[in-house]
């Protein structure tokens, strides 16, 4: 008995870290989701109890929403899409409603969406009236035969295509706004989104949607719309989803990269994964993390930041959410 009680916190270690991730190289999971809400220097002392509840509840109820599509033999497609739909609802998060600023005041948002199993893809860059770029992302990917609309053109086409419109007003929260002046004495709003999920037909998807870096000129376009860089999806790999600097997410193209690692090396998720984004990354000071979901429904959740918004669930009832490291 007394061995039982000396042995208790160690299991409980052992439980609390082995369940932020999972790893095996032979099917381990019929589906598998895991989400996030942006990386960056996320500490516990910069956050109330009451804040880090608020973040918690909303990253759960987001993930409810994918697991309850997936367990129901729903496509990956349709949770990645409407996990990130609900997150980019929530103002707490930069994208969609809560977006950041660009220099000028302005909201420029990107989005990227990728189906594992035929490789096709669909993505918005510098949107300010689409209210959820993720749908129009996926609008481009099944209903024309471009990848990547940028601007006016894609509000056009996502609006021909009946995607609700806003006025730029929506996107509007005094939080990122504010987020905007402190910028200007260099500060970065975090909380771009993202999701990927393993469906049970075997089929990887990958969404990811921001309102960019704060404080950006206007007319930059990040590494979320870029397929490879932000957003990947391939069945025979892993559906990536990333977050952080984006210049340096696009110019490793980090997540093609960790695809690249497991299809030509061998390598699997969380080896492809950290030497990518904790050793390549860091290397050159590209702060940031990814989310991933393999073929076998291995979940990993690598950042080289103080901390990243996340969480994660399996068929096999492993599953976490965390904001800290
Ligand atoms: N990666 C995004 C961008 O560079 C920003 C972020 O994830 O925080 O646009």
């Amino acid at each position: 008995m007394k061995s039982k009680t000396f042995l208790l916190p160690f299991l409980l270690v052992f439980v609390l870290l082995s369940s932020c991730q999972t790893g095996s190289n032979k099917k381990v999971n019929d589906w598998a989701i895991a989400l996030h809400g942006g990386a960056g220097a996320m500490i516990p002392a910069n956050y109330t109890d009451e804040q880090v509840q608020k973040y918690e509840a909303e990253l759960k109820n987001a993930l409810a929403i994918g697991e309850d599509i997936l367990k129901n033999g729903g496509s990956s497609l349709d949770a990645v899409e409407k996990v990130v739909n609900y997150l980019e609802d929530c103002p707490l998060f930069n994208a969609g409603r809560g977006a950041v600023f660009t220099n000028d005041g302005k909201n420029e948002l990107d989005a990227a969406i990728m189906f594992g199993k035929d490789l096709t893809a669909g993505a918005v860059a510098g949107v300010g009236d689409i209210k959820n770029p993720i749908s129009a992302a996926r609008m481009v990917m099944e209903n024309s035969p471009h990848v990547l609309m940028v601007g006016k053109g894609a509000s056009l086409f996502a609006s021909q295509n009946g995607a609700e419109i806003v006025d730029s007003s929506y996107f509007y929260t005094e939080e990122s706004y504010r987020t905007l002046q402190r910028a200007l004495e260099r500060d970065r709003k975090m909380g771009t989104v993202g999701c990927v999920a393993l469906d049970t037909e075997g089929n990887l998807s990958a969404a990811t949607s921001t309102g960019g870096m704060t404080n950006k000129r206007y007319g930059r376009v990040g590494d979320v719309p870029i397929i490879g860089a932000g957003t990947y999806a391939n069945n025979s790999t892993c559906a990536i989803s990333a977050t952080g600097h984006g210049e340096y997410f696009i110019r490793y193209t980090v997540a093609h990269d960790i695809s690249a690692l497991m299809e030509y090396k061998g390598f699997s998720l969380d080896k492809a994964a950290d030497d990518v984004v904790q050793r390549k990354l860091v290397d050159v000071g590209g702060e940031g993390g990814i989310i991933a979901v393999d073929k076998w429904g291995n979940v990993h959740l690598s950042f080289n930041s103080l901390g990243m918004f996340r969480a994660f669930a399996t068929s096999s009832g492993e599953g976490c959410v965390a904001i800290f490291q």
